[in-house]
């Protein structure tokens, strides 16, 4: 399997090598040069995460130096139990997706498990790789921790001082080598143009193998497929019929890795996204036309993306590929949350209320003959902030996240320069 750039002015490279850049040299996106094709009869009934994981992905690294490696890599990423619940059961009708029960509660775990796994695969003591992270949310503590006892490849995790939740401080501080997390006295911009700084450097770049593990990467895609096939062929298997899917996505990373898992034969009906209130998805649905603007900041942070960079994968395919896109506001999304747990006692994150509410907006031509599953992307404790009040009630951590709360932190003050970033990552590979 090859993968081409979406601009179609960079060289076709093998899944490792896409994996290794990131971005493609023409500032594209990589993509599977075809697609494997498969029937639901191709997965056992039986296949746990794992099985199902590498018979889907085995085609995608192909030829490929992973090929040989990928199942121990399917087996230990997806080493987490990933429920398909009812949370209403007058409503048997709605499937939620419990994306959030890896190690730091939310569905990054996926992407973040399977990429360093395979980095660590691909890399070695004389050619090492260096995944350089500027982060203000979910995806840091999913890199650190997925990163955590690596043999060959690090993870070097940059936040902006006072700018992130406690919570979150922890999560980026907390794990073992080699993670190293440093806290940069300023803003998060900062952090990215120091980050973008790194990647520009040849000798730092060179010397380091620095590699990155944003949501653009193909190594992050391509995993997230796998829950979506799993999720579907059960529902597929019981009924006989395609479930829909409510994606909450932003980034369209999670929408994306639906559409790609439909378009290689897995049994998926119609596929809703659900986004919060930045409009850039739902006005390109609307209109057919597509505007990137300013993201706003809501309740469902993890999805405040005025310019999704995956929109680039989708932009071949046309706006028919996606049967709706609905966006939620944080009113509806507290609205939610509380009426979703009053009828049930179901507790949503505001990620997983955006999915909710879209279900709730279906109208009943289509919501009849099928199921529908939403995805929960985040336990609710990660917002914990937002979701009590609503509900009245506190929550207590998930036995993942209490472990967060007890592990010792460990972080190293920087100044904002590239001087001292440059210091800290040879420090790094010396220790
Ligand atoms: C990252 C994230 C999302 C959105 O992911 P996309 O890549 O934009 O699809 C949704 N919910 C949570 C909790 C997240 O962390």
């Amino acid at each position: 399997m090859k993968y081409r750039s979406t601009r179609g002015q960079a060289p076709l490279v093998s899944a490792d090598q896409a994996l290794r850049a990131g971005v493609a040299p023409d500032g594209g996106l990589y993509l599977p040069e075809t697609l494997p094709h498969f029937g639901a009869e191709d997965f056992a009934a039986d296949h746990d995460p794992g099985a199902l994981a590498h018979r889907l992905l085995a085609p995608f690294f192909a030829e490929s130096p992973l090929a040989d490696s990928l199942a121990g890599i399917c087996a230990s990423a997806f080493d987490f139990p990933v429920p398909l619940v009812t949370p209403d059961p007058a409503e048997p009708g709605l499937q939620v997706l419990e994306l959030f029960h890896g190690p730091t509660g939310a569905f990054k775990d996926f992407g973040a498990r399977f990429l360093f796994r395979a980095f660590d695969a691909i890399a070695r003591a004389d050619d090492p790789i260096t995944v350089l992270a500027a982060t203000s949310g979910d995806t840091g503590g999913a890199v650190g921790c997925a990163a955590e006892g690596g043999r060959h490849a690090r993870a070097v995790i940059l936040f902006p001082e006072g700018r992130i939740s406690a919570f979150q401080e922890r999560q980026l501080c907390c794990w073992r080598a080699p993670v190293t997390a440093l806290r940069v006295s300023d803003d998060f911009d900062a952090c990215q143009r120091l980050v973008k700084a790194a990647f520009a450097d040849p000798v730092l770049s060179t010397r380091h193998g620095l590699s990155s593990a944003n949501s653009i990467s193909i190594g992050r895609l391509l995993p997230q497929m796998t829950y979506w096939a799993r999720a579907s062929l059960e529902v597929f298997n019981r009924t006989g019929t395609r479930p829909g899917l409510i994606v909450p996505t932003g980034n369209l990373g999670n929408g994306f890795a639906a559409l790609l898992a439909r378009a290689c034969g897995l049994p998926i009906g119609p596929v809703v996204l659900a986004t919060n209130a930045n409009a850039t998805l739902s006005d390109w649905h609307a209109s057919g036309q597509y505007t990137a603007r300013q993201s706003i900041a809501t309740l469902a942070n993890a999805m405040d993306v005025g310019a999704p960079s995956n929109f680039e994968r989708l932009s071949g395919f046309g706006v028919d590929l996606v049967e709706d896109v609905v966006r939620v506001d944080d009113a509806a999304i507290r609205q939610r949350i509380r009426s979703t747990h009053a009828g049930s006692g179901y507790i949503a994150c505001p990620h997983t209320a955006t999915a909710l509410e879209a279900y709730a907006r279906l109208t009943p031509e289509q919501r009849a003959g099928r199921v529908w599953i939403a995805a929960a992307t985040a336990h609710p404790y990660k917002f914990a902030d937002a979701v009590e009040p609503l509900i009245g009630q506190t929550l207590a951590p998930p036995p993942s996240l209490a472990d967060v709360l007890q592990r010792p932190i460990e972080v190293t003050d920087i100044a904002a320069s590239l001087g001292e970033l440059a210091a800290q990552l040879d420090a790094g590979r010396a220790g």
